[in-house]
């Protein structure tokens, strides 16, 4: 209840306030309606506990467009005159369900915003976003900046012979591996259909092969599926770093694409970095160009 009594005192609060801790309250106070005694006269669902000399009372956490859910509060009754103090409580909760259902309204939209619906990972436009940010960044202070490109190898057969619906649930599962494997400052993204990625910052292509290669291990060992049947599937990765000579930022994007073309040429489910030897070499069997200048060896 604390929370909701210091967002009824007007204090000033940021949105993890409102979403962390305000969610971790309404979880524990979940509001049994079972349980509800609502009285014709009472304005607001409430039950009282003589033996423990306590009031709850619960109240709809709305705006003025929508109900965000339910605040049940418990009052500790003993000394007070509780008819003559309900109208005080019940104003207090009217109060904190306006101020919780405005915060998690703004916290919603700010995600629907920013993250995929299917996956929950970041979306393209902020992908978009961020990258020249980073870009940026690293030119100024030197610091390292990798992307990894993932595509799942195959996705048209799975999808074709298992149907959308388990092609969706392997696409989240693929997800929440990338996801998982995030490290505070990484970003997971889905660039679009079966392509995700990370931007890695302070980076170098070395550690972000090497994290290519866990996530790639981590997925091809799993099996998802649906109905008891085993599905497997792998990934196919493209990492590139960024370098002073790149000059925009679509530049990492198209090397980590490269690299990704590389991984699936030679085979599927493996990892390339963008200029490495055996990306160098197919290219040049191949008659391409990949700048020398800044190709590295690994
Ligand atoms: P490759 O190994 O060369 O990447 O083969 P692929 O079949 O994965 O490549 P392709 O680009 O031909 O096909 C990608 C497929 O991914 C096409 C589409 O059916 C599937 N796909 C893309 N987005 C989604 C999605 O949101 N859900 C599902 N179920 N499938 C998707
Ligand atoms: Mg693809
Ligand atoms: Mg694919």
């Amino acid at each position: 209840v604390h929370a909701v009594d210091s967002l009824a005192r007007g204090e000033p609060f940021s949105r993890d306030d409102a979403s962390s801790r305000l969610r971790a309250e309404l979880a524990r106070l979940t509001f049994d309606m079972a349980n509800v005694e609502e009285s014709l006269s009472a304005r607001m669902p409430r039950r009282f506990d003589a033996a423990r000399e306590r009031l709850d009372i619960a109240c709809p956490a709305r705006t003025s467009t929508e109900v965000a859910g339910i605040i049940k509060a418990s009052f500790c009754t003993s000394g007070a005159n509780i008819d003559s103090r309900i109208p005080e409580w019940e104003q207090l909760l009217e109060r904190a369900g306006r101020h919780l259902a405005a915060a998690l309204r703004s916290e919603r939209f700010q995600q629907r915003a920013i993250k995929d619906s299917l996956t929950g990972l970041f979306n393209k436009s902020y992908f978009s976003e961020k990258l020249p940010l980073l870009c940026a960044a690293a030119r100024a202070d030197g610091s390292m900046l990798s992307l990894i490109m993932v595509d799942i190898d195959k996705f048209k057969a799975v999808n074709d012979t298992y149907g959308h619906v388990t092609g969706d649930i392997i696409l989240k599962g693929v997800a929440s591996i990338l996801a998982s494997s995030a490290r505070q400052g990484d970003i997971a993204y889905r660039f679009g259909g079966e392509e995700m990625g990370f931007i890695l910052p302070g980076t170098d292509v070395r550690s972000a092969l090497a994290m290519a290669n866990r996530v790639r291990k981590k997925i091809a060992a799993e099996h998802t599926g649906e109905k008891g049947e085993v599905v497997r599937v792998t990934i196919s990765l493209g990492v590139s770093e960024y370098t002073p000579d790149i000059t925009e930022p679509g530049q990492l994007l198209s090397r980590a694409d490269e690299a990704l073309y590389h991984s699936k040429h030679n085979g599927r489910n493996q990892a390339t970095a963008w200029g490495s030897k055996a990306m160098l070499a197919a290219a040049k069997a191949e008659n391409k160009q990949v700048d020398a200048t800044s190709a590295q060896s690994h």
